[in-house]
């Protein structure tokens, strides 16, 4: 993943990165599951991604999914804005990090507005 965030910011130039989550995520909802990580899991580390996002906003049931999904978003724009050359491209050509959230199942889509850092509905 990291690596293809890096050839389409270094490579291809694209002028904008959109962080894109979705309703009912099964990652989500796994993150949410109290149970042992496996350390040799691929996809525990995935899902360990989404601790500092549980920790923010105290998720720890099922009905937190879709304040963990929101949360998920802001933190991996936060993630993505570390990276030296998301920064580098920030600052030099002004590449724009951006967050929305696909509903599954309604076809609706939020967009998160910068200035408020809450998700507005546009579709
Ligand atoms: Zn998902």
């Amino acid at each position: 993943m990291s690596a293809a965030v890096e050839f389409a910011v270094k490579h291809l130039k694209v002028d904008t990165l959109l962080v894109l989550g979705h309703a009912q995520c099964g990652g989500v909802k796994a993150a949410l599951e109290q149970r042992p990580r496996d350390p040799s899991s691929f996809l525990d580390a995935w899902i360990g991604l989404l601790d500092p996002a549980k920790a923010r906003i105290g998720a720890c049931s099922d009905e937190h999914q879709p304040a963990l999904e929101y949360e998920s978003i802001r933190v991996t724009l936060e993630n993505l804005a570390t990276f030296p050359f998301v920064a580098e491209a920030v600052r030099d050509r002004g590449l724009k990090l951006g967050g929305a959230r696909y509903g599954v199942a309604d076809g609706g889509l939020e967009v998160l507005d910068p200035a408020t850092g809450a998700f507005k509905a546009v579709v």
